[in-house]
């Protein structure tokens, strides 16, 4: 596994939470880390359990939500693309959040948690550099030191987020390891927080990792299901047929979701990547094509081959290209709850176009694959959908530039 694993620790407890927090679900989730964190996991824990009930926490976080953020984002009629559909369609626009994308909720919940925890210095790491600039800002925001970790491949790759995040007073630690892409940036990152972890918070950008993370992160990001469900029933009195999300690590997907889990009328659809598909084995669907097993500190359903070496993820949108899932989407996946299905680069990019085109809204790579599969599968009853536009493309152009540019 890739540099965090170390048996045992992650079959301790066993018991599905602690201090109300969960750790498990179903068989997945745990902590696979090395000895040295257990205890600064089990102080994450303590001091989750207590921010969430404390109203000072509460109101300071959703005062920053308000103001800083600009939640809560619109539920939007999206006419146009109804009209394509014959049905109608909502978005819920996390796109219009500040710095254009969810990963802000978890990042100022997170940075204001650690400044609760006495911790004045914030590690992270980055792929496409989106969740290190989410961490940048909210470190800015609060006046923490903020390092992020970003293999230098990345680096190449993402200039303009190096850039916002030295701009915004990060430091980007460059990892010259391995492919120097995220996966090595992540074991920087833990290396680093073994060794300071008296003093440093490492902030996680989605729902996985090891317990307490994926509950933490859901529970940030419920913010995005809590708001559309409300303003869903606002506007048509009745809950929607199908809720559909993307999901890469599946922070924007399970927020989505988690408040419509007791819905039982309601379908949940998440959208993995489905690269050049599933069929050609470049692809980035951990839950549609993968095996249970470890990554980064938690037991889920990953890219790996027999062996549990874990295997390279493919997709055109960067922010789902990851082999693994936060491990409650794999559980939620076995009980049958939510439907996953996979859709390829070359369906992401015509619904990019075409959202585009039709709504006058330029979406994220990651959220097109979730407007593709609503594309193509049409459903006659006479609900409506909802769908999260969990980013905007502006970071993408140039990616989609090259590959329409190719047809
Ligand atoms: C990072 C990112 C994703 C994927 O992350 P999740 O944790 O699965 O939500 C999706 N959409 C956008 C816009 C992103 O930046």
């Amino acid at each position: 596994m890739s540099g965090v694993a170390s048996g045992p620790a992650g079959a301790a407890g066993g018991a599905g939470a602690t201090l109300g927090v969960d750790e498990r679900f179903g068989p997945y989730g745990g902590r696979f880390v090395p000895e040295v964190l257990i205890a600064a996991l089990d102080e994450l824990t303590a001091a989750w359990a207590e921010a969430r009930e404390d109203a000072s926490y509460r109101d300071e976080l959703a005062r920053l939500l308000r103001d800083f953020v600009g939640r809560p984002t619109p539920l939007y009629l999206a006419e146009r693309l109804s009209l394509r559909l014959g049905r109608r369609v909502y978005l819920k626009r996390e796109d219009l959040a500040h710095t254009g994308a969810h990963k802000v909720n978890n990042a100022v919940g997170q940075a204001l948690l650690a400044r609760r925890m006495g911790k004045r210095r914030v590690i992270s790491e980055t792929g496409a550099g989106q969740h290190g600039v989410a961490a940048a800002t909210a470190c800015a925001l609060l006046g923490l030191e903020c390092v992020v970790f970003m293999g230098t491949e990345d680096m190449r790759r993402q200039a303009p987020n190096v850039d916002r995040m030295r701009l915004l007073g990060a430091e980007v630690a460059a990892v010259e390891a391995g492919a120097r892409t995220l996966k090595e940036a992540v074991s920087a990152a833990i290396r680093d927080w073994v060794t300071n972890v008296a003093t440093s918070h490492y902030i996680i950008g989605s729902a996985v990792g090891p317990a307490p993370y994926p509950a933490l992160v859901r529970d940030l990001q419920r913010v995005i299901g809590d708001e559309a469900r409300e303003q869903a029933l606002a506007a048509e009195d009745e809950l929607p047929s199908r809720v559909i999300a993307c999901v890469g690590g599946g922070s924007n997907a399970i927020g989505t979701f988690v408040p419509f889990l007791d819905d039982h009328g309601v379908e949940l659809i998440g959208v993995e990547a489905g690269g050049d598909g599933l069929e050609s084995g470049r692809h980035g669907a951990s839950l549609s094509a993968g095996r249970t097993g470890v990554l980064h500190g938690a037991l889920s359903s990953v890219l790996c081959d027999a062996d549990g070496q874990i295997l390279e993820a493919h997709s055109v949108s960067a922010g789902l290209d990851y082999p693994g899932v936060g491990p409650e989407h794999a559980h939620l996946r076995d009980i049958g709850r939510v439907r996953y299905e996979a859709v390829t680069d070359a369906e992401a990019l015509a619904a990019f176009r075409e959202l585009a085109l039709l709504e006058g809204i330029i979406p994220a790579l990651e959220p097109s694959h979730a407007i593709a599969w609503l594309l193509k599968s049409p459903r006659e009853d006479e609900g409506y959908d909802l769908l999260t536009l969990s980013g905007r493309g502006d970071k993408d152009l140039a990616e989609v530039g090259e590959r329409l540019g190719d047809d």
